[in-house]
């Protein structure tokens, strides 16, 4: 099976309580693409300006980048984020939209063929301009607060053709107005997906669909340096394992847990770039042995 992404290709400024980088790669889709890549076949859609050097990194393990388009005298995404000591809360600076402005997406034959379609966080009517060309079997997308208040109807519009449904549960209850995370997950399983996963910061996600809940603790770490592109991160972990286990969520959702732990721990892209599928699978074995219930009862 091969992954389509579409979403942001970024140069991030960020700061947290333990340092900062001015410009470090980020960006929704390469923070995804980085993560999927040690599953199965990934092909990134999406615009880079002129300033971008970092095709390179892009293609990591593999990935292709025949669909990445950069723009004459185009500026790349830019976003600006600071951290306080509550690290699953920030706030955005400055977000500068650059070649996103005027991102009319066009998928080459190959990136329509793939089976699996990954719609990272990026506006909603550019979400489904992607899923319309698509012929994936298996869609999956992600949005953020700001689509929520602005474009809330486009939203709801590209939730209703995908099949699954990763945010994080404070835009589950904006989305939906439900404080209840369950309740949340069953009103957005009525606008059309089988499967919602719900991303809890450090306390972990949980997987909502008609017949199971399914819940898993992030990974205890005791330093985490950088939240971006977690959330990201997670997803290509849990749909790079589902590309290769079709249906098989729950240890989608170990992968995709363990796959962010890792991201958390340096800044940016730094960690997954040094990352092995040995140090992956070493971490999704700790979390089966740290989650098993032996009940006597
Ligand atoms: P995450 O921490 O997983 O939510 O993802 C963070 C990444 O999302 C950063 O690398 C940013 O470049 C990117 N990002 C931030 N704001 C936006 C936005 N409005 N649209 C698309 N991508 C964004």
């Amino acid at each position: 099976m091969s992954v389509t992404v579409v979403g942001s290709i970024a140069y991030d400024r960020v700061k947290t309580p333990f340092g900062e980088r001015e410009r470090m790669l980020g960006g929704a889709a390469t923070h995804f693409a980085l993560a999927a890549s040690f599953f199965d076949e990934v092909r990134v859609v999406g615009p880079v300006g002129e300033d971008f050097t970092d095709m390179e990194v892009l293609a990591t393990r593999g990935s292709n980048v025949d669909d990445v388009e950069r723009v004459a005298g185009g500026e790349t995404f830019f976003w600006h984020g600071e951290y306080g000591w509550d690290l699953n809360s920030r706030e955005t600076l400055d977000t500068r939209l650059g070649v996103f402005e005027s991102f009319d997406p066009k998928l080459s034959e190959g990136s329509r063929q793939a089976e699996i379609l990954f719609l990272a966080n990026i506006q909603p009517d550019v979400q489904r301009a992607v899923r319309e060309q698509s012929q994936a079997g298996f869609v999956a997308m992600d949005s953020m607060n700001l689509w929520i208040e602005i474009a809330r109807d486009s939203l709801v519009a590209t939730i209703a053709g995908v099949d699954c449904v990763i945010l994080n549960d404070a835009e589950l209850r904006q989305l939906t107005e439900k404080p209840n995370l369950v309740s949340a997950a069953r009103e957005v399983l009525a606008m059309g997906p089988s499967v919602v996963v719900a991303k809890q910061g450090e306390y972990g996600a949980a997987l909502i669909t008609a017949e199971e809940f399914f819940s898993l603790p992030a990974y205890p770490l005791e330093t985490v340096v950088d939240p971006t592109g977690a959330g990201d991160t997670f997803a290509g972990g849990f749909v790079g394992w589902l590309a290769r286990n079709p249906g098989d969520y729950r240890a989608a959702m170990a992968y995709g847990t363990a796959l962010a732990s890792f991201n958390v721990e340096e800044f940016g892209t730094e960690r997954v770039l040094r990352l092995t599928r040995e140090e992956i699978e070493d971490r999704v074995q700790q979390l089966g042995a740290m989650t098993r219930l032996a009940l006597t009862v």
